[in-house]
This record gives C-alpha cells, structure tokens and sequence, in this order.
C-alpha cells in the first residue's frame, strides 16, 4: 500500500497525470453463483459454516427467499422447477417445468442465465459444474463448459467432492466470466435422515457443503488477475424441507423459503430489507455484469442487494 501510494505521488509529480486518469481502468466484473439444493438457512446458522458466515458478513442475505412467485404457484415445491427459476429467472408458468419430468419445458423462449449473457457479451466465457445431472442435461445452454458428475448410489458426497475440483480448475485456469457450481449432498441427507437443523447428519452435510464452498472461493482469490476484478457471489438454494421431503410445501414455510445471499464488495450489508425470490438471482448477476437486461426477456424477478442496483 505504502509503495503504491509512493507510486502515484511519483507520476503525480512527474507527469501531471491526475490519479483518476491513470487508474480508469474498470474492474473486471464477474459472477460465482453456488447452488446448495435443499439446504435451510436455519439449518445453516446451527452449522458450523465458517465459509459461509464469512461471505455473508461479507455481503447481505435474506433468511426468506421464496421460492414461488406471486402470480403463479402451480409447480411442485421440488429441484426441477426451483433449478430452472433460479437459472432462467422466470417462474414456472415461462419456463414451464412444473415437476422433475421436464415435461412442458420451454427453454427456448426463456433459456438460461448463460445464453441471456452472450447475447450481450458474445465473448464471456460461462461454466457450469453440477452433480444433479437434469440440469445439465436439461437447463444449461451457451456453456462453454458444462460438467455434471452423476452420484454413484445416490452418493452425492463423493461427486460433490469431484466436482469442486473441477470448478476450482476452472476458476482458476480459464477466465470465467460466470460460473455456476452446484452442490447435492445437502439435499440427500436431508431425504434420507431429516430436513431440519437439530439433524445431526443434514447439519454435517451443510458443514461439507461448506467445506467445498470455501474451496471453490479460495481458489477464485487466488487468480493471478484477482486484484483487478470484481467478483460477486451468490449463494442459494431451490427449496427447503420438512421430514424427509419437500414436494407440495405450498403452505410449510420451512419448504417454501429458501435464502440469497449476495456477497462481495458490490454487494450491499446486512439483511436484505425487500422480498426476494429465486427468479432474482439472474437479473442480479446480470446487473453485475452490466448486462442490459431486456424488457422482451419478461424476466420476473429483479437485481437485488447490488450497491449500484437499487
Ligand atoms: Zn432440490
């Protein structure tokens, strides 16, 4: 810091250069979007999850982030239909997957985040990486790379743990402007032991979760170029759960909420004060990225917890 004050007081004095006019150059602005399926942010607080608490301290959150809009509720409260709203940023009714089937998909008319993004920046470069296959197969479009580690036997720990690896990889070895990592393992314990904060292995599967959080984001601090960009991050889940399940949660609050957080310095503090829902999460990260989000898109939700957004 010292020397780089010395630095500017130096072309100060010799050039007449403003600091302003030497140092206009823009951040490059980019975008990390994990996705923790079934994963609630009660369950979160009971955990030990120094990753998160630290990203969250480090931008804002909602604790409520719904699920379902208000014009429409006709899709189950399941994967399917909360992958694509969060990827696609319009709710079931546009996109048209209302269950795991895929059936009724229209993805061509609102397709995902990525293919909204090259439309206006051809040259991103956007990757995905999931262990929940139907989202690659289905959802993804415009990826540069799309990866999806399939669980073996229903296992998602281990394809969790591969594919962390391959976003680390990723996030350091090439240069993504977006990157899409998605995390199962959380969804599976609490199908097989319990969706609820006192469950001790839902909690210690949040904990690993975590784990691969903190790795995927260290390794993002560590790009040779990450002083000059400007990452924003931001973290969600498609649903929560009750018992062992969260299909027809329309009237469970633990089911219905998932939570966002939007995290980095151009992200906002704190609680996030308006209502936010899973169809944000695209205007957000196209915001970010100084993307004109188009009134023909009818995307439904809106940029939230940016400073510069609201
Ligand atoms: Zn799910």
């Amino acid at each position: 810091m010292h020397h780089l004050r010395g630095l500017l007081l130096l072309i100060c004095l010799a050039g007449g250069v403003s600091v302003s006019d030497s140092f206009s150059a823009e951040p490059s602005k980019k975008v990390l979007i994990i996705g923790i399926d079934g994963c609630r942010f009660d369950a979160i607080q009971s955990a030990d999850t120094p990753q998160l608490d630290q990203l969250i301290a480090d931008g804002c959150y909602d604790p409520d982030c719904h699920i379902v809009g208000e014009r429409y509720q006709g899709n189950d409260t399941i994967s399917g239909p909360g992958w694509s709203s969060i990827l696609t940023g319009v709710w079931a009714d546009k996109h048209g997957v209302n269950d795991n089937t895929f059936k009724g998909k229209n993805y061509e008319k609102y397709p995902h985040v990525f293919q909204r993004l090259k439309e206006s920046l051809p040259d991103a470069y956007a990757a995905s990486v999931v262990t929940w296959v139907p989202i690659q197969t289905y959802i993804v479009s415009a990826a540069d790379e799309g990866l999806s580690y399939a669980p073996e036997n229903k296992e998602y720990a281990a394809a969790d743990a591969v594919a962390s690896l391959a976003a680390q990889r990723i996030v350091t070895q090439q240069n993504p402007t977006i990157l899409f990592y998605y995390i199962g393992q959380v969804d599976e314990a609490g199908h097989s032991k319990g969706f609820h904060p006192s469950v001790q292995e839902y909690v210690a599967a949040i904990e690993q979760a975590d784990k691969h959080v903190g790795e995927v984001v260290t390794a993002m601090r560590s790009r040779l170029d990450y002083a000059n960009e400007q990452w924003l991050i931001i973290i969600t889940s498609d649903h929560g759960g009750r018992g062992l399940g969260h299909s027809g949660g329309h009237q469970v609050p633990e089911i219905l909420n998932s939570f966002l957080v939007v995290s980095g310095t151009a992200a906002m503090r704190g609680r996030i004060e308006k209502e936010t829902y899973l169809t944000d999460v695209v205007p957000t990260a196209l915001t970010h990225l100084d993307v004109n989000v188009k009134a023909e898109w009818a995307l439904d939700g809106q940029a939230v917890g940016l400073r510069s957004g609201l």
